[in-house]
């Protein structure tokens, strides 16, 4: 499946849409993105899972498990981890601290795939990377559907995305778009 291909697939599902966006953040955007609007398909979310997963085996990395954060990773991280045989477990933020909770645990020098939707400044990521460290796990990759960093962020182990993104997005005041006479439309919901 060609970064082309994954792009259509994307706008196909409404899961990317070019226009003029009020970001949660109140910046403005001439992108939106939500992954959840293609993984709400099952057989498309299968079908991202095994080309992602396709990039870890041709790449040689070896994995016992698959982490990834709640809620924006669970899909595809689960997708992943059917993909690869190994088993899918997912992180939680309680009271601002990223956790395994409901009796899940990583074991000590296991190989662990992260896994996310999106990556945007790679912060949440990096505390997921951090916690599992401290559980004794051996991190060895990164992977994402999107990575809207366009490669800039670096986590120290091999990354692995589907669809490279930079998306630009602008104070209100600086915004070009506004600018011309536009109306920014909000979307989605805040983080
Ligand atoms: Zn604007």
């Amino acid at each position: 499946m060609l970064r082309e291909d994954v792009r259509e697939l994307f706008k196909k599902n409404n899961a990317l849409l070019n226009g003029h966006f009020k970001l949660s953040s109140g910046l403005h955007s001439d992108t939106y993105f939500q992954s959840a609007l293609i993984l709400q398909h099952p057989k498309e979310a299968e079908r991202l899972g095994e080309e992602l997963a396709k990039k870890i085996r041709e790449n040689n990395v070896k994995v016992d498990a698959v982490v990834s954060p709640a809620t924006g990773g669970v899909v595809i991280g689960q997708e992943m981890g059917g993909a690869l045989g190994v088993r899918a477990i997912f992180t939680e933020r309680v009271g601002g601290k990223v956790l395994l909770r409901r009796g899940f645990s990583v074991n000590e020098n296991e190989k662990v795939l992260v896994v996310e939707d999106v990556i945007t400044t790679g912060l949440s990521t990096r505390e997921v990377i951090e916690m599992l460290k401290a559980n004794g796990a051996q991190v060895v990759a990164v992977a994402s559907l999107v990575d809207r960093s366009a490669g800039k962020v670096d986590f120290g182990v091999p990354r692995f995305s589907l669809l490279s993104l930079e998306v630009k997005s602008y104070k209100e005041e600086d915004c070009p778009m506004c600018k011309k006479g536009g109306v920014a439309v909000k979307h989605g919901s805040r983080k």
